[in-house]
């Protein structure tokens, strides 16, 4: 089965998809958009990023065409063109296509757009070995809780760990560890699961909320609050959370050794629980 698109109420083959060069997202950014995966076939979690998708689209006054139910259906439908094993569902809302002037135009219809592409999760033995991680400032703008299609800040520090041969960038604002490029962070310290709390400077992660729930339900007290790059570096373990990544160890940071060096107990216990809950 080939890549699957549906934009502005047609489904069809991606490589065949496109919208305007007028259209705001291209021009401007002017969008939001989120990731979802399935899991044996069934989208997961698909109430919670639906619900991010409208506050993100409220918070840029974007008008969403489509109730949940809507997105359910379009969903399913695609799921249904596409048969993969298991699939990465792309969804983006644009302000739509009028002639580039910065102010949002009078008229326009919003720009819907799903892909559907054949989802590869991570292979067992990097999970098991865990992975390396670099730190990197956060230039993002002001809400990065909008999960806008404005994406060049966590490209230009997800390109820089690809070149210094590491995992993830881990971001840096103030001194205070803020997220991944793509992904939440974590930190265990005295047995504490430590990560930045909601609000402008995290993108409130699907996976994280998941993730400790499970930690409280485990008894693991959960504390969300900022720690330093040098707390992130003395911790004794320190673990991303997303919808692509799901728990996954970092055991380096910036060439340092997190720990004893290898996934630790409360990483390995909660990407456990993880995998039961999704399983
Ligand atoms: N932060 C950023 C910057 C991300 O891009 C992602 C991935 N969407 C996450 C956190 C994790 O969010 P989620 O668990 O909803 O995938």
């Amino acid at each position: 089965m080939p890549d699957i698109a549906y934009v502005n109420g047609r489904f069809g083959p991606l490589a065949d998809a496109v919208v305007s060069i007028e259209d705001r997202g291209f021009q401007f950014g002017d969008g939001v958009y989120e990731v979802i995966r399935t899991y044996r076939g069934q989208p997961f979690a698909i109430e919670e990023h639906l619900a991010r998708l409208e506050r993100s689209a409220q918070a840029l006054q974007l008008l969403i065409g489509q109730t949940r139910d809507q997105w359910s259906c379009l969903i399913r439908e695609g799921l249904r063109l596409s048969q993969f094993p298991e699939t990465k569902i792309y969804l983006q809302i644009t302000r739509g296509q009028a002639p580039r002037d910065h102010p949002f135009p009078v008229s326009s219809a919003p720009t819907t757009v799903l892909t559907f592409r054949e989802f590869h999760p991570l292979d067992v033995s990097v999970r098991n070995a865990g992975v390396q991680a670099m730190s990197f400032e956060d230039i993002r703008w002001g809400r990065c809780d909008i999960k806008s299609v404005n994406l060049l800040a966590n490209v230009l520090a997800r390109q820089r760990a690809k070149e210094a041969g590491v995992f993830e960038a881990i971001l840096v604002r103030e001194g205070m560890v803020t997220e991944g490029s793509v992904s939440n962070v974590m930190v265990v310290r005295n047995g504490v699961v430590q990560t930045a709390p909601e609000g402008h400077r995290i993108l409130s992660g699907v996976t994280r909320a998941f993730v400790l729930e499970l930690a409280r339900k485990e008894g693991i007290p959960v504390t969300e609050s900022f720690v330093t790059r040098e707390e992130l570096l003395a911790a004794s373990e320190v673990f991303l959370t997303g919808t692509t990544v799901e728990v996954l160890p970092v055991v380096r940071v910036d060439g340092y050794a997190i720990g004893s060096g290898s996934p630790g107990s409360v990483s390995r216990l909660l990407s456990r629980r993880f995998e039961a809950l999704v399983g």
